[in-house]
């Protein structure tokens, strides 16, 4: 069996240093950027080439982003074909909205863009000590146990948060959403020049039972199955009374 794992963080981060020591026994290859690389989202680097590093047998340092990792890992690093790709674990929880912003998340979409299983793995909370991340480890490994013994339904994959206090149980839940607020925070800068920060401010969330948020601040961690097809399939109901065909006629067979 062979996992790869990756993350956003960067690769001497203690939360993807943590996950793989757990993930020896089952077989591992670290391939991982080189540094932080937080909310680039799904991106590609298509435009500079990208470079890695070898830091020892199985762990590669790459100047790119976490779907660069997966990408590189899985078409130019690895020996072979991973059996499961395992992204985290993060500085914090993504959950709700956050996961379209996420690397942690989309490098297990690139996955299974690419058909290995994968699941996301991130620690909710403010301690992010080596040691903060040991249960969420331990998680990580008997999910990684699972899913190589089991097949994921087609096009899924698993975002998985761990409350940073006690845990009470695993709970399977379905994406929440934030409250955004003041979220843009301005100041001046030392010359004297406006600047802006983003996500300055105190983010809230709507805590409706079942979803990954009211899960995780109950204690719970939260397990949600996500898929690539972004479609809403609920407003094709609507939509097709708005008539869109007829705002551009398909010409005539006369022509
Ligand atoms: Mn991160």
């Amino acid at each position: 069996m062979l996992i790869l794992v990756t993350n956003d963080d960067g690769i001497h981060s203690h939360g993807i240093q943590t996950l793989a020591k757990r993930l020896i026994p089952l077989g591992q290859v670290v391939v991982a950027p080189d540094r932080e690389r937080s909310a680039v989202g799904h991106s590609l680097t298509l435009h500079s080439p990208l470079r890695a590093e070898q830091i020892s047998p199985d762990w590669f340092a790459v100047d790119g982003t976490p779907t660069d990792c997966v990408n590189l890992g899985i078409h130019g690093l690895l020996a072979a074909r991973p059996d499961l790709v395992v992204s985290g674990i993060n500085r914090g929880g993504n959950m709700g909205d956050d996961i379209t912003y996420s690397g942690t998340v989309s490098a297990a979409m690139e996955a299974t863009l690419m058909g290995v299983p994968a699941f996301a793995v991130s620690l909710e909370g403010e301690s992010f000590q080596a040691e903060d991340f040991r249960v969420a480890a331990d998680f990580a490994a008997d999910l990684a146990e699972r899913l190589l013994n089991r097949r994921l339904p087609p096009d899924t994959f698993l975002n998985v948060n761990v409350p940073a206090r006690q845990v009470r149980g695993v709970r399977l839940t379905r994406q929440g959403r934030r409250r955004y607020g003041d979220v843009v925070v301005e100041n001046i800068d030392p010359r004297g020049r406006k600047y802006y920060w983003l996500g300055g401010g105190e983010l809230g969330f709507q805590d409706l039972e079942g979803t990954d948020f009211h899960a995780v601040c109950r204690g719970y961690i939260s397990v949600t199955p996500l898929h690539l097809d972004l479609t809403n399939y609920r407003s094709f109901e609507t939509l097709v009374r708005w008539d869109l065909q007829e705002s551009h006629p398909e010409p005539s067979a006369e022509g």
